[in-house]
C-alpha cells in the first residue's frame, strides 16, 4: 500500500475540537502515515493568526517595547493552553511556550519566532496522534541563496523512514548557516510538498477549509462550479494569479515525482475534494475554461516609441533598470513600437515607482510614457482552450457587452491562459462576465 501525505493547514489547528477532527480523519486511512501541520490559523472571522501575533512579538522586541511583547505573547500562550485544555491532555505546553518566550526576548530571528506556532502545532498533533515529532530542521535545508536545497528529499527520506508514522511541522527547515529558516508566507504547503517527495507518496493530501478549487472566487461569483479536476499548470496559473487554496510554489516538489495533490475540506472529510494531477492527458479539454482567477494592485508602465522594433538592446536596457532595483515584473506584452511592464504594487513602495520612471526614461528615451497605478489583472485558465477555437473572441466579446473596458491583454505561449488588465474598480464584474461566458 502506498503512502498518504497529510498536510493540516491553520484552519484544520485552530482549536483543539478541530485538530482531535484532524487527528480522526489521519486514524480513518492506515495510509495516512506522515502528517505535516501548520500553526493555528483563524478561527472566526477577525481572529487573528498565531503566526501574525508572533511576527508581532518579534517586531515588539525589535521596538524594545517590552509591555507589548508581554501582551502579544499572553494571546499566544492563552491559544495554545486553551487547546491543550479542550484536548484533556496533558502536553508540556507551558515549559515550551516559557522556553521560546525567553528565546525571544534574547534576540531570536523573525524566521525563529515565526516558526514556533507550526513547532508547537506539531507537538500538540503527534501527542494527539501518539506518533513521533520529527523536528523539520533535521531534514528540510536551504542553500546559500535561501532556495530549497535539494539534498532535503535524500535527507528527508532517511530520517523520516526511520519511523513508521510521524508529524512533522510545516513552513520551515534549516539554512546554510544552520539557523531556522521559513519560507514564504503559507509555506506549510511547500513543506507538505517536500515530504511527500521525501518518501515518494502515492498522493499529497492537502487539509483546509474548502472541498477543492472552484471556478474562481466564491467571494466573488456566487456559488461557482467546483472543479473536480486540475493539472500541475492549471493550478500553478490559478494559484500564482490569487486562488489562494494552495501555495503556488507547493507543486514543484511533487511534480518531479508526479505525486497527485488532493485538496480536502477538515470539516467535510467526505466530499471528494479537487484532484491536481500530473498528466494534462487525465484532464478533461471538452471545456474551453476551467478557472478564473485574479489579483488586484498592479501598476503597468507603457512605453511608446518609434522604430522600437528596430532599435536593438532597447529591451535589455529597460529591464536593466527593474535589474538595478531589484524588481520582478509580472508580464511583459509588447507591440511593434510599445512594449508595457506589468508590476506588482508590492514592489514599488517607497518612492520606487518615480524612481523608476526617471531610470527608463534616461535608459531609453521613449517618446511617450504612461502610467496606470490601478490595474486588477484576470486569468482565465484551462488547457481546453488551445483546442477551442473561439475562446478568445467569446472573453472579449462577453468583457465588451459588460462594459469593460481591456487596457491590456498577454496571452501565454502555451494557450493555457489569457491574462486581461482591467481597472480594479472592474475587477468583480470582469471576473462574473467571464464566468457567465464560459459556465453559466
Ligand atoms: N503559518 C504560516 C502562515 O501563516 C504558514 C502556513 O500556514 O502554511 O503563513
Amino acid at each position: 500500500m502506498g503512502i498518504k501525505i497529510c498536510k493540516f493547514g491553520g484552519t484544520s489547528m485552530a482549536d483543539g475540537n478541530v485538530i482531535l477532527a484532524s487527528a480522526k480523519i489521519v486514524e480513518s486511512d492506515a495510509s495516512r502515515r506522515y502528517v505535516v501541520v501548520s500553526a493555528p490559523g483563524k478561527r472566526f472571522s477577525g481572529d487573528v493568526k498565531v503566526t501574525d501575533l508572533l511576527y508581532q512579538c518579534y517586531e515588539s522586541v525589535l521596538d524594545k517595547n517590552t509591555d507589548k511583547f508581554e501582551k502579544i505573547f499572553e494571546k499566544i500562550q492563552a491559544r495554545f493552553l486553551s487547546i491543550e485544555k479542550e484536548i484533556g491532555k496533558d502536553l508540556g505546553l507551558q515549559a515550551e511556550l516559557d522556553e521560546i518566550k525567553k528565546r525571544i526576548l534574547n534576540g531570536e530571528s523573525e524566521d525563529y519566532c515565526a516558526s514556533r506556532g507550526e513547532y508547537l502545532a506539531g507537538k500538540i498533533m503527534s501527542a494527539v496522534l501518539g506518533v513521533p515529532f520529527v523536528d523539520a530542521t533535521e531534514f528540510i535545508r536551504f542553500d546559500e541563496h535561501g532556495l530549497l536545497d535539494e539534498k532535503t528529499y535524500a535527507l528527508g527520506s532517511q530520517v523520516l523512514k526511520k519511523y513508521n508514522r510521524a508529524v512533522v511541522p510545516g513552513f520551515y527547515g534549516l539554512s546554510a548557516k544552520g539557523t531556522v529558516k521559513t519560507f514564504s508566507r503559507g509555506g506549510g504547503d511547500i513543506s507538505g510538498a517536500v515530504v511527500a517527495r521525501a518518501l515518494r507518496a502515492e498522493l499529497y493530501e492537502n487539509w483546509t477549509d474548502v472541498s477543492g478549487f472552484y471556478a474562481c472566487d466564491p467571494r466573488v461569483v456566487n456559488a461557482p462550479k467546483w472543479i473536480s479536476k486540475l493539472s500541475y499548470q492549471e493550478l500553478r496559473e490559478l494559484s500564482y494569479m490569487g486562488a489562494n487554496v494552495l501555495h503556488s510554489e507547493a507543486i514543484f516538489p511533487v511534480r518531479v515525482a508526479g505525486i497527485p495533490i488532493r485538496i480536502c475540506n477538515t470539516f467535510r472529510p467526505e466530499d471528494t475534494g479537487t484532484y491536481i494531477l500530473p498528466k494534462v492527458t487525465d484532464i478533461s479539454l471538452e471545456q474551453p475554461v476551467t478557472g478564473i482567477a485574479g489579483k488586484k494592485d498592479f501598476t503597468v508602465i507603457t512605453i511608446e516609441k518609434s522604430l522600437m522594433n528596430a532599435e536593438i538592446g532597447f529591451t535589455m536596457r529597460l529591464l536593466t533598470v527593474l535589474d538595478r532595483h531589484g524588481i520582478s515584473f509580472e508580464h511583459l506584452p509588447s507591440g511593434i513600437d510599445t512594449i508595457s511592464l506589468v508590476i506588482d504594487n508590492a514592489n514599488l513602495r517607497h518612492g520606487v515607482l518615480d524612481v523608476l520612471v526617471k531610470e527608463i526614461k534616461d535608459a531609453v528615451n521613449p517618446d511617450l510614457l504612461s502610467v496606470h497605478t490601478d490595474i486588477a489583472l484576470v486569468a482565465t485558465v484551462g488547457h481546453g482552450m488551445a483546442k477551442n477555437i473561439g475562446t478568445s473572441a467569446r472573453l472579449f466579446k462577453a468583457l465588451g457587452d459588460a462594459g469593460i473596458n481591456v487596457q491590456m491583454i498577454d496571452q501565454g505561449s502555451s494557450e493555457l491562459n489569457i491574462i486581461v488588465g482591467v481597472n480594479k474598480d472592474d475587477f468583480a464584474n470582469c471576473i462574473q462576465a467571464i464566468y457567465n461566458e464560459f459556465f453559466n
